[in-house]
């Protein structure tokens, strides 16, 4: 590659820290939010954008599913105070409420069967009953507000910075000491005692060194970007009930979007019956590289005129007086670099309920294989190998290929955001490093910050259900896949999520 050499240059430092985040989407807002419970007083949050949420708020990715497991919420925490701080705000948050998962009455579940994820399935071949499921639909710009809110009540603590990019770790050997960051002032230095990674495409981590993998690989449902926009004037209770009653409706439309379109795009419901978001699939994209992000700008705006009029054409009873809403201000990356962390997660995690001294999160998501059960997620899936003072939560977390499609999810990086920041809390507070961090002690305040964990004592004399609950339904693992690997003495090969 054809090079020219930077002139070397002496850097101002801006400020320094106890904790900085790099990245304030769902995974770093929960990490400075969790570190300032956790007790810590001096910690930035560095954020590119003008707002709070990545993938959540600016994405347009307006789905948080899977938060609930029979009758028992397993993604609380930070998670679930997004959407029980914004339940009196109208039409902030749609979806099953606490009080109600796990419900098997049908006059509910006719109610939410249409709203995709909100009641649980046997298409796996689990063998759930349909009951109601913690699936939530949220406005974005309300979640925008929300986010804001929740730093501004930790003012005395959090200092927040939007509209610096963090472009490269500032290191001592294997150590990061702080970040270089540039802004309209120029390229200036924040000094840190910890670094949160939660760029979600390891912006730092990779040029810090920590071992990681790329991901482009064909079909894989994480290899895809997307340009989410939305819908109004359409009626997705006509829509759904167009589709149930229709022969060949969802070929009819899966298949003729795909053709109009250039790429998978699919409509999905929305917080609001008149308004649904359009979901797209550009596959074999990095979001991590600027000719493909560029093409997936350009290639979904070029296309929405063209998908409208065939929804118009095709489904009127729901979509006659549909319009271009708006179009998502920031394009929707769902996973470029992965860490090599000191654990890889994988499917077997998911087909032998794979147990963990250092569990930080214990989640229900969309995994078929254990009948979408909760999983155990390690501290060592954020921790890198061979760099010091760094975690990295979020959708670049350290699982394997097949994995990352569950454990990249919105829940998932809340819940690993919230962990780093406990962690790093600790570390702070202790003077040791994360790496050597009292993993006990940041289990119980996570515990206290009301994160569900199992064979946790504080968390057993809060509720001493989950675990027998779990038991008593096998983990999830009477699923066909799961029994397939079982028997299989290498487990899960070469799975992929559709
Ligand atoms: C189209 C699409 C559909 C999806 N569907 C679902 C779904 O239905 N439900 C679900 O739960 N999940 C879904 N996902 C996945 C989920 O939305 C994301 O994986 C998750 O939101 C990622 O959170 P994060 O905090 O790890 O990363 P991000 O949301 O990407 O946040 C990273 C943040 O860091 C900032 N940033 C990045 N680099 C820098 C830097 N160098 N310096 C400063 N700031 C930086 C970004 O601006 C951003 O705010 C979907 C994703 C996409 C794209």
């Amino acid at each position: 590659m054809y090079t020219v050499i930077e002139a070397q240059r002496e850097i101002p430092v801006y400020d320094s820290c106890d904790i900085l985040v790099v990245g304030g989407g769902a995974a770093g807002h929960s990490a400075a939010i969790a570190a300032a419970r956790a007790g810590a007083k001096n910690v930035i949050l560095m954020e590119r954008y003008g707002y709070m949420g990545g993938d959540a708020t600016g994405g347009y990715v307006i789905m948080v599913p899977k938060l609930s497991w029979y009758d028992k919420s397993f993604v609380r925490g930070i998670q679930e105070e997004w959407f029980t701080r914004m339940k009196d705000i109208p039409g902030a948050v749609m979806g099953p409420s606490l009080d109600k998962i796990g419900w098997t009455d049908p006059i509910y579940i006719n109610q939410w069967k249409s709203i995709h994820d909100c009641v649980s399935r046997r298409d796996f071949g689990g063998t759930q009953e349909p009951c109601l499921v913690r699936s939530v639909y949220f406005e974005p710009n309300q979640l925008k507000i929300e986010m804001d809110n929740m730093l501004r009540e930790h003012a005395d603590s959090i200092k927040v910075m939007y509209h610096t990019w963090g472009v490269r770790p500032i290191m001592e050997g294997s150590e990061v000491k702080g970040v270089f960051f540039e802004s309209k002032e120029g390229r200036k230095a924040i000094l840190a005692k910890t670094v949160i990674d939660a760029t979600g495409d390891g912006d730092i981590y990779s040029q810090a060194g920590a071992p990681h993998h790329n991901l482009t690989e064909a079909g894989l449902r994480s290899s895809a970007t997307a340009l989410v926009w939305r819908i109004g004037g359409i009626s997705w209770d006509a829509y759904t009930h167009w589709m149930n009653s229709t022969e060949g409706a969802f070929k009819m439309v899966f298949e003729g979007l795909q053709k109009i379109a250039g790429y998978r795009t699919m409509p999905l419901p929305s917080n609001q019956n008149d308004i649904c978001w359009m979901n797209n699939w550009l596959y074999e994209m990095n979001s991590a590289n600027v000719a493909d992000l560029t093409q997936t700008e350009m290639k979904v705006r070029e296309s929405i005129r063209r998908v409208l009029d065939f929804l118009k054409e095709t489904i009127p009873c729901a979509f006659r007086d549909a319009f271009l809403y708006d179009i998502a201000p920031q394009l929707g990356a769902r996973c470029s670099r992965r860490l090599i962390g000191e654990y890889v997660m994988s499917a077997n995690d998911f087909a032998f309920a794979n147990q963990f001294e250092d569990v930080i999160a214990w989640h229900s998501t969309i995994c078929q294989i254990n009948d979408c059960g909760p999983v155990e997620i390690p501290y060592r899936a954020i921790l890198p190998q061979k760099i010091e003072n760094l975690l990295a939560p979020g959708r670049h977390l350290s699982a394997d290929k097949a994995s990352i499609d569950w454990l990249n999810l919105i829940p998932q990086c809340v819940g690993t955001g919230q962990a780093a920041g406990v962690a790093a809390a600790v570390a702070v507070e202790e003077g040791t490093t994360v790496r050597n961090v009292n993993i006990k002690k940041v289990q119980d305040i996570l515990v206290e910050q009301d994160v569900p964990l199992p064979r946790n004592d504080k968390f057993r004399a809060k509720d001493p259900t989950y675990e027998e609950m779990v038991k008593a339904h096998n983990y999830g693992l009477d699923t066909e896949m799961a029994r397939k690997a079982r028997e299989g003495a290498k487990g899960v090969q070469g799975y992929r999520q559709w």
